[in-house]
């Protein structure tokens, strides 16, 4: 039998996988940052959730706006990256005795003003001691078909593009403040085309890796082309995770109309291409090319 550190969180998650069947009104089950569900009429349903447990995704001490707005903005982020609009979420929150009531009113409010921003309603949960802080969003979102952006769809020749900067999430405090790129999202999807897409939560490297593999491609970063965070090294660009921004692969002819010409609110830069082969996510720096492997958090 192999242990969990063997197998790793990816591992694990295709193991359910494995054993786990579904019906025709799935269109995409696991394996994307949401699944996606026929709806009638001529929308899908996207469905996600994201749980943060104190300890490993946030400090004893961290304050509750801020546990609030993570937990929700994570789930934001994973429906805008599939192209769509988050509508609906219940939060189940498990809680110590010792917990304050003053950091439950602090984490409602964080929850309430990144659902007011976004237009997300919250309509239920569940609320249960628990021996340390465990927060389990989960989040419904609807997408026109033509808007959905999978992390399958790259092809050869592709522009590899990211939005805003990374690296240096944990000590600057971005981790618990990012604004999710659902307006990003949006103005880019019906111009842009991706034709891949997803968030970054565990670091670029690890993120890149699933982008690679299920759209069957190789990725080439350029590394003095990765924007990074003011102060953060190359190593925490690639790495880190937490940045809760967004990578893309764009058809080129598209990708260089929006870079041109797009509104300053938008933060888009290039930062590599997709190749046929070799196959597999690879770092280009000095003239050299070496394969980018993930070094990011590991779970078990
Ligand atoms: P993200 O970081 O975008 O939220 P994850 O890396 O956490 O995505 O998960 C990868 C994929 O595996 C997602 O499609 C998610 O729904 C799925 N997944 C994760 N854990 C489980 C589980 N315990 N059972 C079934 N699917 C899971
Ligand atoms: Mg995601």
């Amino acid at each position: 039998m192999p242990t969990l550190h063997r197998l790793g969180e990816f591992g694990v998650i295709r193991r359910f996988a494995q054993q786990v069947r579904v019906d025709r009104s799935v269109v995409h089950g696991i394996g994307d940052d949401a699944a996606v569900i026929h709806l009638p009429g001529r929308r899908y349903g996207l469905f996600a959730s994201d749980m943060l447990v104190e300890g490993v995704h946030f400090r004893r001490g961290t304050p509750g706006f801020r546990v609030g707005w993570k937990a929700l903005g994570c789930n934001i982020s994973d429906i805008a990256a599939m192209g769509g609009v988050p509508r609906y979420a219940t939060v189940s929150l498990g809680l110590p005795r010792s917990a304050s009531l003053d950091w439950c009113d602090a984490f409602g409010r964080g929850l309430r003003a990144i659902a007011k921003r976004f237009g997300v309603n919250l309509v239920g949960g569940d609320t249960v001691r628990s021996p340390r802080i465990v927060v389990d969003v989960a989040i419904w979102g609807e997408v026109e078909p033509r808007h959905l952006v999978l992390r399958s769809g790259a092809v050869p020749g592709d522009w590899l593009c990211v939005t805003g900067r990374l690296g240096d999430s944990y000590r600057s405090g971005k981790h618990l403040r990012f604004v999710p790129r659902l307006r990003e999202a949006r103005y880019l999807v019906p111009r842009a085309k991706p034709r891949a897409m997803m968030d970054l939560s565990d670091g670029l490297a690890s993120d890149l890796q699933h982008l690679a593999a299920q759209s069957g491609v190789g990725i080439v970063v350029d590394a003095a082309m990765v924007p990074r965070t003011r102060g953060a090294t190359l190593q925490q660009a690639l790495h880190e995770g937490e940045d809760f921004e967004l990578v893309m692969a764009l058809p080129p002819e598209t990708a260089r109309r929006v870079l041109r010409r797009h509104p300053r609110w938008l933060a888009l830069r290039r930062i590599g291409t997709v190749v046929r082969a070799p196959r597999g996510v690879w770092l280009e720096q000095g003239g050299r090319r070496e394969r980018l492997l993930p070094k990011g958090f590991k779970h078990f």
